[in-house]
This record gives C-alpha cells, sequence and structure tokens, in this order.
C-alpha cells in the first residue's frame, strides 16, 4: 500500500483566528530531540544512566523491543516505511532498537511470504539503519527462525512435535541441516552487519527455533543436539559462537532467553540460568528476556497481566551472569520502567508496544513529562491483532504508527473555528488533531467528564489502562488550547458560528425488542458499569460480543482481587504454583443468539484469557438462544427446540448498540454541512480502533 491517505491541509480561508503553540505540533509527529539526558537531570534517574553493552556504551537503559509489524515481509517497500517507522522513533529519543524478525534462512520464515536474510546484497536494509543512524540511535536487527511456529508448508524443527497452535508438522532436522542453520545464521549477521545495523538479537524465545531446541518439551533428539541440558544448549551456543567469530567485536549480540517457558516440558529455572551463563561465555554482549510460548495458556502480554508482572523472572537471573539483563512484558511507563531497574530487577528494560502507541515515549520521559505519553493499554487489537490477520500493524491509540509515510499532516495554512459535539476518544481524537494544526477548537460533552465508552470500559478489569488514553487527551487538548465545554449540550443554535462542524455524539445501547424488557431486573451494560444500578447476585447477559463478555468478565470478578498487584496475578493464574480459584462474585450467564463459539470476545490474541477466566467461574455459555420474555421468574428462551427459563436476579443488556445523532440529522435536514465521525456515523462495530482513527484523519483533514 504506497498511496497517501491524506492530501496534505486544505487551503482555508479564515485569517482571523489565532494558532495555539504550533512549534509542539505534533505529539505524533516528532519535531526532534536533543539527547543525551544525564542521571543528575532526569526525573528517571535510573533510567537514565549510561550502560556499556559489549564495546558500545548505550546513554540510556530503554530499548524499544522488538515488534512484528507484517512490513518485514514486504520487501523494498516495507522496507521504506519500517525506516521511517524507526526513524521517527530514533527522532522520538529511543536510543536502541531492534527490528522485526528476519529469518535467516527461508525454511525458518514465520509465513510463506516472511521476511528473511540470506541475499548479500542487502543494500535495501542500509536505508532503515541509516534513517535511525540519522538521529545518533542504534538498531540491531531480529534474527527469528520460527521452527515449528512457522506458517508455511517447510518448517523443521528439532523432533517433528506438530505445535497446539500451527496445523503442519514439521519435518525433524538432521546434522546437515542443523550445520547448515548455524551457518546460516552466521552469515545473516554477517548482511546485516553490512548493511549497517548495529548489531543482532537472536531470538531464542517464545517457543521458536531456539527455543525448541532448549526444551525438552519439543526437543526429544538422542545425538549430541538432543537429550542432556548440554546437549539441548548445544544449539544456541553454537549459534551464539558463529555469529560472534563471523562479526565485528563491536557488533552487539542480544540474545532473548526464555527466562519462563510457561508450559509443560519447559525448562527449569535451574537449565535457564546455566543457558545464561553458557550464552555470555559464548559471546553475547546482553540479554534480553522472552515470557511465555505463543502456545502458553497464561496470559504474557494482555491487560490481564499487570504492570511489570513478570519482570521478577528476570530478576531471578541478575547476579547470575556479568552481562546486563533486560527485563520485559508489560511495562508501559516510565516510572514502571524506572522502579524495575531502581528495585534492581534488570539492568535495562524493553517496550516494544510503547513506541507504537507513543514514538516520543523516551525523549518525552527524558525530558521529565510522562504525562505527554500516549500510553499503550495492552489491547493487541490494532498491533498483535492486526498482524495476525494478515494486516500491518498499527496502534489503535496512535494510528499513525506504521504509516509514517502515509498519514502525515501540517499547520493549517489557515486557522478555522471548529465545533466539535462530543468528547468520546472519536471526538477527542479529532480535536486534539484539529488543534495541533492550528485551528481554533472548541469541544461540548453533555457529560461531566471526558471520555465517552472509555468511561464505562475503564471499569472492566484490565482496561483501567483506559484512563491513561483520557488522561493523555485532557493534556494534549489543554496543551493546545481546546475549549473544553463539559454538562454542555449543544444545540443547533449554539453551533451556528462555526466554521466546521463535527459531530461525535456517540452510542447508546440497543434495547433489543423482547417481551417484558422493561422489568426492573433490567438494566443496560451502561447502568452496571456506570454504577447506576446494582446487579443481584445471579446474572443473565444477553449478547455475547464484545461488551458482553467484558460484562460477563467484570460480573465474575467484581471486587474479588486487584488486578493490579503481580502477586495477585500470579495466584490467579498458577505462575510457579496452583492456580487459586475464587467463587465468583456473581453466577453469570452469557447468551446469544448465534451458534458460534461463545466467550472468547473480538481479540485473536486476548479472546482466549476471557473465553478461561468465564470458564474457570463457571460462566455458563447459551448459544442458539431464541428470547421469550422476561418476567419475575426470571429470562424464558428456547435454546433450538426446547424451552428453558433462566432464573435471575437481573439482566444485563449487552445487544449491540444504535446511534445518537438526532442533532446531525436535524442539521443536515436545515442544510447545515455537518462531519459525523466514530458511533454517532456508523454504530455497528463500533470499536474504540475505528473511532480514534476517524476522528484523527477528520482532525488532520479540516
Ligand atoms: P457487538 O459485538 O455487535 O455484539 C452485540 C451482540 O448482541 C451481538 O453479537 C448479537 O449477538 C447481540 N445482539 C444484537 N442485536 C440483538 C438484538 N436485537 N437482540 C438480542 N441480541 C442482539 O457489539 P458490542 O458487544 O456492543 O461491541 C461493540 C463494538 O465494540 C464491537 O465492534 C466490538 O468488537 C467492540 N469491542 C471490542 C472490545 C475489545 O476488547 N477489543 C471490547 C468490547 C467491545 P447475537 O445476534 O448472536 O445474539
Ligand atoms: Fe498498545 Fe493496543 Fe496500541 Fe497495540 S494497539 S500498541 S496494545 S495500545
Amino acid at each position: 500500500m504506497t498511496q497517501t491517505l491524506l492530501a496534505p491541509a486544505a487551503c482555508l480561508t479564515n485569517p482571523l483566528h489565532t494558532r495555539p503553540a504550533l512549534d509542539r505540533l505534533s505529539s505524533q509527529q516528532p519535531t526532534g530531540f536533543e539527547l543525551p539526558v544525564t542521571s543528575q537531570t532526569s526525573p528517571f534517574p535510573h533510567l537514565f544512566t549510561p550502560l556499556k553493552v559489549g564495546r558500545q556504551e548505550l546513554p540510556n537503559r530503554i530499548l524499544m523491543g522488538s515488534m512484528h509489524t507484517g512490513l518485514e515481509e514486504q520487501g523494498e517497500e516495507g522496507l521504506a516505511r519500517l525506516a521511517a517507522f524507526y526513524a521517527e522513533r530514533a527522532r522520538g529519543g529511543c536510543s536502541l532498537m531492534v527490528t522485526g524478525g528476519f529469518s535467516p534462512n527461508p525454511e525458518g520464515r514465520l509465513g510463506a511470504e516472511g521476511g528473511f536474510l540470506v541475499d548479500a546484497d542487502a543494500s535495501h536494509h542500509q536505508q532503515v539503519s541509516d534513517a535511525v543512524h540519522a538521529h545518533g540511535s542504534r538498531i540491531l536487527l531480529q534474527l527469528l527462525h520460527a521452527g515449528r511456529y512457522g506458517y508455511q508448508p517447510d518448517i523443521v524443527a528439532p523432533s517433528p512435535i506438530r505445535a497446539p497452535i500451527n496445523k503442519t508438522t514439521p519435518r525433524e532436522m538432521d546434522e546437515t541441516d542443523i550445520q547448515r542453520t548455524i551457518a546460516d545464521y552466521a552469515r545473516a549477521a554477517q548482511i546485516a552487519q553490512a548493511a549497517g545495523y548495529d548489531g543482532v538479537e537472536l531470538m531464542g524465545s517464545e517457543g521458536y527455533l531456539i527455543n525448541q531446541f532448549t526444551a525438552p518439551r519439543t526437543n526429544k533428539r538422542d545425538d549430541r543436539w538432543g537429550g542432556s541440558f548440554e546437549n539441548r544448549a548445544r544449539f544456541p551456543v553454537q549459534v551464539i559462537k558463529a555469529v560472534r567469530a563471523a562479526t565485528d567485536p563491536q557488533f552487539i549480540i542480544m540474545y532473548r532467553l526464555s527466562v519462563l517457558d510457561i508450559v509443560e516440558d519447559g525448562s527449569p529455572f535451574e537449565e535457564v540460568a546455566a543457558l545464561a551463563k553458557l550464552a555470555e561465555n559464548a559471546g553475547a554482549d546482553i540479554l534480553n528476556s522472552g515470557i511465555g510460548w505463543h502456545e502458553a495458556r497464561i496470559p504474557t502480554i494482555a491487560q490481564a497481566v499487570p504492570r511489570a508482572g513478570w519482570s521478577w523472572a528476570t530478576e531471578r537471573l541478575m547476579g547470575k551472569v556479568e552481562i546486563p539483563l533486560i527485563a520485559t512484558n508489560r511495562i508501559n511507563t516510565p516510572e514502571t520502567a524506572e522502579q524495575v531497574i531502581a528495585d534492581g530487577h534488570a539492568d535495562m528494560v524493553s517496550m516494544a508496544r510503547p513506541f507504537l502507541a507513543d514514538a516520543n515515549f523516551a525523549g518525552k520521559a527524558a525530558r521529565g513529562t510522562p504525562e505527554e505519553i500516549n500510553t499503550c493499554i495492552a489491547c493487541n487489537q490494532a498491533c498483535l491483532d492486526h498482524y495476525f490477520k494478515g494486516k500491518d500493524a498499527t496502534c489503535l491509540v496512535n494510528p499513525r504508527a506504521c504509516r509514517e509515510t502515509m498519514l502525515t499532516w501540517k499547520p493549517a495554512d489557515t486557522a478555522r473555528k471548529v465545533a466539535i459535539v462530543g468528547a468520546g476518544v472519536a471526538g477527542l481524537s479529532c480535536a486534539v488533531t484539529a488543534a495541533e494544526r492550528g485551528h481554533d477548537v472548541t469541544l461540548f460533552e453533555a457529560a461531566t467528564q471526558i471520555g465517552g465508552q472509555f468511561l464505562l470500559a475503564r471499569h472492566i478489569p484490565g482496561k483501567e489502562e483506559f484512563n491513561e488514553t483520557l488522561r493523555y487527551f485532557r493534556n494534549r487538548a489543554d496543551a493546545f488550547g481546546v475549549s473544553l465545554m463539559l454538562n454542555t449540550r449543544a444545540e443547533a443554535a449554539t453551533l451556528a458560528d462555526f466554521d466546521d462542524v463535527v459531530m461525535a455524539t456517540g452510542v447508546a445501547p440497543r434495547v433489543p425488542d423482547i417481551a417484558g424488557v422493561d422489568h426492573p431486573c433490567v438494566m443496560t451494560y451502561e447502568e452496571l458499569l456506570s454504577g447506576a444500578r446494582e446487579p443481584g447476585k445471579r446474572v443473565a447477559v444477553i449478547g455475547a460480543g464484545g461488551v458482553g463478555v467484558d460484562v460477563a468478565v467484570h460480573l465474575v470478578e467484581r471486587g474479588l482481587r486487584s488486578h493490579l498487584d503481580p502477586a495477585e496475578f500470579r495466584s490467579t493464574w498458577g505462575v510457579a504454583r496452583e492456580p487459586e480459584d475464587h467463587a465468583p462474585s456473581h453466577d453469570v450467564v452469557l447468551l446469544q443468539r448465534s451458534t458460534g463459539k461463545m466467550g472468547a470476545g473480538p481479540g485473536k490474541t486476548t479472546g482466549w484469557v476471557h473465553r478461561l477466566v468465564l470458564l474457570r467461574a463457571n460462566a455458563e455459555m447459551i448459544a442458539d438462544v431464541s428470547y421469550r420474555r422476561i418476567d419475575d421468574e426470571g429470562l424464558h428462551i428456547s435454546v433450538g427446540n426446547e424451552d428453558r427459563l433462566i432464573k435471575c436476579d437481573s439482566i444485563v443488556l449487552c445487544a449491540g448498540q444504535v446511534s445518537v445523532n438526532a442533532l446531525a440529522d436535524s442539521m443536515k435536514a436545515d442544510d447545515r454541512p455537518v462531519h459525523v465521525i466514530g458511533g454517532a456515523s456508523f454504530a455497528g462495530e463500533l470499536d474504540a480502533q475505528r473511532a480514534i482513527e476517524e476522528g484523527t484523519l477528520l482532525g488532520s483533514r479540516l
């Protein structure tokens, strides 16, 4: 996809309005950041203490970890977009980053189109390294051989055991395959060095090929590459040695060690620690942490994981090697990152998704303005879920991520008076983008707070992070002089004086046409989540879409435990112990009319977490339902040909939404031009990603 998504700002006509703070344009388009910040001047002194890695000295301890974007698989065009993506992060103050995965040979590709590095002429990669070096930063290329996790026919592995998340059984590697693959790693590292990369990250975790050699689960060999720990560790050790021998001494070798496999027959801690030492001795300069294989059934990066919920797994290795250790997973703020290092859990922190959410993360941390950071909310919706659906990754809270060359905007030629009605995320993103470009924006909101549906969603376990998005928007709106009119229901007359009117009036819960739906036991999800109504003990949830699943999870977990506490997370999910089951706080029956799989919700990489929570809480899930009526006995349904009564104290309606657009309709009827965005334009399949993207796009065009 090469076309420009947006035309440059239109030539506008009203010169009367002044522009606020255009020098700060824009939070999404970095204007450059001067490093270094020292530990004396930074509010995050541990984070901004330099770190020696091999023969290099890094100015701080922030790593932008590897994030596969899908662009790795799109040849030169993809690399050009990656160059812009990384350059923007380098300009935003990130001093070390790792690319998405490239295989050292064709059989190690993630998919049939997967990127690999075998051609001695990799000069097209030079644009990536040059773009990063231009801002004084460094970049490592990740070498990732997928082994049995490849979604293509020619996959190989130490033993011919199919992964539970793959349909293809791998071919067992013979001695020649193994020797050739080690040589392929060395050659790929040489090519990366020639293309200007500052080093490589060898992906040894998450259940990919190297990890498949080290764990008894996937290595059933009885030759010198399997059996004893020494034999299983031989492959990573030989790979590191070969890469070290093939590259210059200052070329950084980062080894991503699986500090916790979280699968049956994974490596015990003693072997993990021993492998760390072997990797160091073989020539690794720094060890990154990998947590959990992709087939693990404990969340490792989803919203269910508290911030820094896995850094203890890296901390166990501190002192066991001389080289620096990097902690990772669900570290999404400078405060959390600082704490991880201050607590001695690691020497450095890796953050991948937070750099999709905000290219200027490191610069804002260095400047001491963390409140300006657009925080990753760990939803996976536009990054990992996109990748696994074959779409380019981007970010729910930052639609420019991975579209840096396509989604650009400039200061408006002439400031216009813009009214935006509705301060949900569609209205907010439109308001801040338009205001950053210099427009004079007034944002009307009938409620007492900004946020719309986010105000409700933040009550769902794990979605507390949505508060950060609202903090970010509030801050941007203040910085760029948006006039925020809370408690103000805009009328057509109020909007008469504006050059542009944007309707972002959002959605209201759909009330389905079921006999007795006005019974006192019935409430909408909005009434439940806002706290306006209290549910009884036994609750029927009508509708099992994203909101129905969220509400069901909210009901079973309500008030039971803190979702922010790593220790509680470990006991709930049985990390390094048996899981502790709590009696659910409500007995939930989740219902849908269609016949598909229930309880997973919309997220490909997160839906299983919700389903597992509901199954463990003994929530009943009933599909293929016809709703007959609601009365004092409860909810009467038919399932197939059978009538059933769901005895319940409360019924929560999660049957989708309808647009709220009466004001837009009346203005259109009077022939007054309005822009309608977000749920007000189309309620079906509304999600926050579409709302923020539509708002941002319109704000950049006004
Ligand atoms: P939704 O996904 O459209 O689900 C609403 C459900 O209600 C439908 O699955 C439908 O299932 C049922 N329904 C629709 N009309 C009905 C009627 N007249 N009577 C009874 N049942 C009816 O809507 P949503 O759950 O409100 O979610 C809204 C949007 O937000 C969606 O795009 C969703 O993906 C997104 N979202 C995302 C997340 C996330 O974590 N990524 C979380 C929440 C919401 P049946 O017809 O089968 O009964
Ligand atoms: Fe983070 Fe969600 Fe953006 Fe992914 S899409 S980077 S998880 S906020």
